[in-house]
């Protein structure tokens, strides 16, 4: 029997918060194939970044079972398996810096492997607009400033992760706090990066069906 990449099986996570026990995640059992392009469905409180969260391995559940590749995630294995996942957010970009630095944060610019770069901004579906600007990868971000849209800007976050070889992305983007044009392009990016990259796997919270077309599997976590 094959095993699925990630397996949820009867997962509870319980907070203790004095003498009540609040259900983040009640007996929540799901399995995720590696490429499959997933939304996690809920409404506010029905614990989907506590989902993350033990996903991450940052929380242990309180009883059930977490498994990537059949093997149970425990303190050992937890590391490798949170370099494999990025997390991806608008609001991890900064103005200042160029693309490359942006990419590649925290990399000195003589240790930046620009063509691993620009191969990350191919694939986060950003390599036309930067191949339209002279300076390319060195050109800085803030002279692009508000010429950037809200789906490009969630696209250097992607690049981001696929620089430093991610290949489970997670996106926790409070889309109801956008309005519908912006959700409607990040959506639609989304799902481009997802056909453009068959081995990736996405994982998207979702605070609305809009966001449903073109997934492969809904989790739903009720309240
Ligand atoms: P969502 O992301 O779907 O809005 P959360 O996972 O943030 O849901 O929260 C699920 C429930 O768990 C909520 O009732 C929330 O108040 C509670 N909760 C989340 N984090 C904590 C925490 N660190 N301590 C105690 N309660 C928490
Ligand atoms: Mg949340």
């Amino acid at each position: 029997m094959p095993q699925p990449f990630v397996l949820f099986d009867n997962v509870c996570k319980y907070y203790q918060m004095g003498e009540t026990r609040i259900a983040a995640s009640d007996h929540v059992s799901f399995e995720i194939e590696k490429g499959e392009f997933c939304v996690i469905l809920g409404p506010s409180g029905a614990g989907k970044t506590t989902l993350f969260n033990l996903l991450l391995g940052l929380y242990e559940p309180t009883s059930g079972e977490i498994a990537v590749d059949g093997t149970p995630l425990t303190a050992a294995n937890r590391r490798a398996w949170q370099n494999r996942i990025g997390y991806v957010s608008q609001r991890l970009f900064h103005t200042d810096g160029t693309f490359a630095a942006n990419v590649a944060p925290g990399v000195p610019d003589a240790e930046i492997d620009r063509r691993r770069v620009t191969e990350a901004l191919e694939a986060a579906q950003l390599g036309e607009f930067i191949a339209s600007l002279p300076l390319g990868i060195d050109t800085p971000v803030g002279e692009c400033g508000s010429r950037l849209s809200g789906g490009q800007r969630q696209r250097i976050g992607i690049a981001r992760a696929l620089y430093r070889r991610a290949d489970v992305l997670f996106f926790d983007e409070a889309t109801s706090a956008l309005d519908s044009r912006t959700e409607g392009e990040i959506n639609r990016s989304i799902a481009a990066i997802a056909a453009r990259n068959p081995g990736l796997t996405l994982l998207v919270i979702a605070h609305r069906e809009t966001s449903l077309e073109y997934c492969d599997r809904i989790i739903t976590l009720e309240k």
